[in-house]
């Protein structure tokens, strides 16, 4: 009787019509969230391989295949369906430094070196309208520009970093967001004890997060002591949590270490114990005697700011022989106050330009070399490449698709060059952050647009009253 009945079921099991066979097929495929099908995808993996005609499936925010669109289809089904044909799809781009609240004083003072311009405009204006209002009206402007232009990661250093968590992963976006440690009294922390409560607090709320990396930031080797640049080392070895900084960012910076501490800011971070691993460094345009092998040594990542650089005449840090000693470079826009966009796709292509004037040889940093410091050295620099930077089995579906057939990008011949030298951030049709959707053919599903533009007019306004001028500087 057992028997019988299990004749029975199997038969019912195995019912071989040649409907139920395709039926059968169907079912066999593995259900997951999103299917993007079609076009080209630069997957900035080890072998660098592009893939023709590609597909990539995502579930529970990771790509859990990639490959030949017609593989992809035959083992995956997915209710949401993309159709990329004729697009490039790439890795989302990695801001690696932003104060990202500052798109706010864009435009307010230029054309001045750093001091005179963090001195004269900057602080003043932060010290007078740097809220946390301030805070979330610039983060979404900040957010909202970024997306369009394909950023997918930022590392960020500002104040009211809580509150810019907040706003970004409500946007959908990630982020490395370190709160700013700096000796003196800022619009959220008026003392160091202050700050670190805060940062404590702060960390321990985002720790785990899908999106967000909550970090420690304290500003620089000469506006933070060596007792609080050591307790932030001292919180992040306990936590675990990264440490975003600025060293080596001028001349100045560099002659006024020496003279204070006989060293240089790099060698005098290394002398009291900072450097390790977890350190993301902005800046490094200074680097003297052995600075790179120490930065090799201790694993710290740099971000290259090629604009913010040249438009305060910062200098031009060596990249170059930095990624010929394999040290993690990455690349960043700065504050939009010293750039004065986010705009990764500029980046890209100055970085490739400066150092070819810089050096004489058109031969340093190729296109290829330029998008990936944009994108997997970037991951790097941010000690966040085991999880992005590149389009991998495994890794975060972080991902753009973008169009190929715009003016300024045909004909294509080397998929670099058009993405570095001819590619635009308006050519970024299609973003894609943690397997979410959040900009759809050009239009922003997770930030309302009109409302963004009114904020900033309205902070504008304020700004301009509070400095008692009745237009910006010209
Ligand atoms: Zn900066």
């Amino acid at each position: 009787m057992k028997n019988l009945l299990v004749a029975l079921i199997i038969t019912i099991l195995m019912n071989t019509g040649p409907q139920s066979a395709a039926q059968n097929r169907r079912s066999s495929r593995e259900s997951v969230d999103l299917l993007v099908l079609g076009g080209t995808i630069v997957t900035m993996n080890n072998a660098r391989d592009v893939i023709e005609d590609g597909g990539l499936a995502i579930r529970g925010g990771r790509i859990v295949a990639i490959g030949p669109r017609a593989q992809i289809e035959r083992q995956y089904t997915a209710r949401q369906r993309i159709n990329s044909v004729g697009k490039l799809i790439t890795p989302g781009l990695i801001n690696g430094h932003t104060h990202i609240p500052m798109v706010l004083f864009r435009g307010l003072a230029d054309d001045l070196d750093l001091q005179d311009w963090l001195t004269k405009y900057i602080f003043p204006a932060e010290a007078k309208n740097v809220s946390e209002d301030f805070v979330r009206a610039g983060t979404r402007l900040g957010l909202a520009e970024m997306i369009r232009g394909g950023t997918t990661t930022y590392c960020d250093m500002y104040y009211f970093e809580d509150a810019i968590a907040e706003e970004t992963s409500r946007a959908g976006v990630r982020a490395v967001l370190g709160e700013t440690v700096i000796d003196f009294p800022v619009a959220d922390n008026k003392t160091n004890a202050e700050a670190m409560a805060y940062v404590e607090k702060f960390v321990s709320h985002w720790k785990g997060n899908d999106l967000i990396v909550p970090a420690i930031a304290p500003h620089a080797p000469y506006t933070v002591s060596e007792e609080h640049l050591k307790a932030a080392r001292a919180f992040s070895d306990r936590t675990g949590a990264p440490i975003v900084t600025h060293v080596s960012e001028t001349k100045r910076e560099l002659d006024d270490s020496v003279k204070a501490k006989g060293a240089s800011p790099v060698a005098y971070l290394d002398r009291i114990g900072f450097l390790n691993d977890r350190v993301i460094a902005a800046h490094v345009v200074w680097p003297q005697g052995s600075d790179i092998s120490i930065l090799k040594k201790r694993g710290v990542g740099v971000v290259h700011n090629p604009q913010s650089n040249m438009k305060l005449a910062s200098g031009v840090a060596p990249v170059p022989r930095m990624m010929n000693e394999g040290l993690f470079v990455g690349l960043g826009t700065d504050g939009a106050a010293s750039n004065n966009d986010l705009n990764m796709w500029e980046e890209m292509d100055t970085v490739a330009k400066l150092h070819k004037v810089f050096s004489g040889d058109p031969k340093v940093i190729s296109a290829r070399q330029a998008f990936e410091l944009a994108t997997i050295r970037g991951a790097q620099a941010l000690h966040l490449d085991k999880e992005i930077g590149s389009l991998e089995t495994g890794k975060r579906a972080d991902l753009l698709i973008i169009e190929r057939d715009a003016l300024n990008q045909i004909p294509l011949y080397n998929v670099y060059s058009d993405l570095v030298y001819a590619t635009k951030s308006f050519d970024v049709q299609s973003v894609i952050i943690n397997g979410r959707m959040v900009m759809q053919n050009r239009r922003l599903l997770t930030l309302n647009e009109p409302q963004i533009k009114r904020d900033a007019a309205v902070f504008r306004e304020k700004i301009i009253k509070s400095l008692g001028i009745t237009s910006p500087k010209d």
